[in-house]
């Protein structure tokens, strides 16, 4: 699949955005050296990073601002056009027996669900007497819940944590996905910090019943914007990317089929190229 002579990746159509051609060439040496540096634990950060170099310089846009699947796609494509071998393997903890597995997979086949958004990447509708719209979250999105996953992970092993501190700041990470997920169009405040504020405030004020009946539409609106590969992303995981059905290989031994849906970590799927 690499092409050792041309060095440019075919053009992916961005699955948010189907005017938008996303063009992309393999990183260079002295690319994937720097790349060598990016922190691990970014991978939110690093991801941007390293599609905005690989662009093609006459049709970059910040990946920042792409939707959070149209970059996991384009990652994902990226790997399919430059890795010799796209037979993958992963490991899990099986509910039905408690054993570890190993499942084989070839990431091609994560791209048979591929699909483009179904109309306009937002969706408005009317809520406590107010507008809402539902746009899906963006990389800039991405970064910042990354960034607060760190940060609890962080005090997680400073010890500086008790169970009440965990679930608050669990908590909060969800109203930041919801915020991240929404805005009120007829909110015409220029300064982006006071639209975040009003903002937080709305919600913030809704009674709890409303917050859950926001949040219920919020998500359903965003299910229905699905785009990129099958994946499910979560408020308090990121980006889970869906592989097949596997079936228990110690359970099936004894004549049960018994079988998991997994989801894989993007990272442990595709790496970005370092030297
Ligand atoms: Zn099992």
């Amino acid at each position: 699949m690499s092409d050792l002579v041309n060095s440019s990746i075919s053009p992916l159509t961005n699955p948010a955005n189907p005017d938008q051609q996303i063009r992309m060439r393999e990183a260079t040496c002295a690319e994937a050296m720097s790349f060598s540096g990016l922190n691990p634990l970014m991978e939110e950060a690093a991801l941007t990073e390293f599609l905005n170099k690989v662009q093609e310089s006459e049709h970059y846009s910040n990946a920042r601002f792409w939707t959070a699947q149209t970059r996991n796609v384009a990652f994902f494509w990226y790997a399919l056009h430059t890795m010799s071998d796209s037979g993958m393997s992963t490991e899990y903890t099986c509910e039905h027996c408690g054993e570890v597995h190993t499942l084989d997979f070839d990431l091609r086949s994560l791209a048979d669900n591929f699909q483009m958004i179904s109309g306009k990447p937002e969706r408005d509708f009317q809520f406590a007497g107010q507008t809402i719209r539902v746009k899906p979250l963006t990389g800039e999105a991405m970064e910042d819940l990354e960034q607060m996953r760190l940060k609890l992970q962080r005090d997680k092993k400073s010890n500086v944590l008790d169970n009440d501190y965990n679930r608050a700041e669990r908590a909060k990470i969800r109203l930041q996905f919801l915020l991240w997920a929404i805005d009120y169009p007829n909110d015409l405040t220029e300064d982006k910090a006071d639209r975040w504020q009003i903002k937080r405030n709305k919600v913030t004020e809704l009674s709890h019943t409303q917050y859950e009946k926001l949040k219920d539409q919020v998500y359903s609106a965003l299910g229905e914007m699905s785009h990129g590969l099958n994946a499910v992303l979560d408020d308090e995981d990121g980006l889970q990317l869906v592989a097949g059905m596997h079936v228990c290989p110690t359970r099936k031994k004894e004549g049960v089929t018994a079988t998991t849906q997994l989801h894989i970590p993007f990272r442990s799927v595709c790496r970005i190229p370092v030297v």
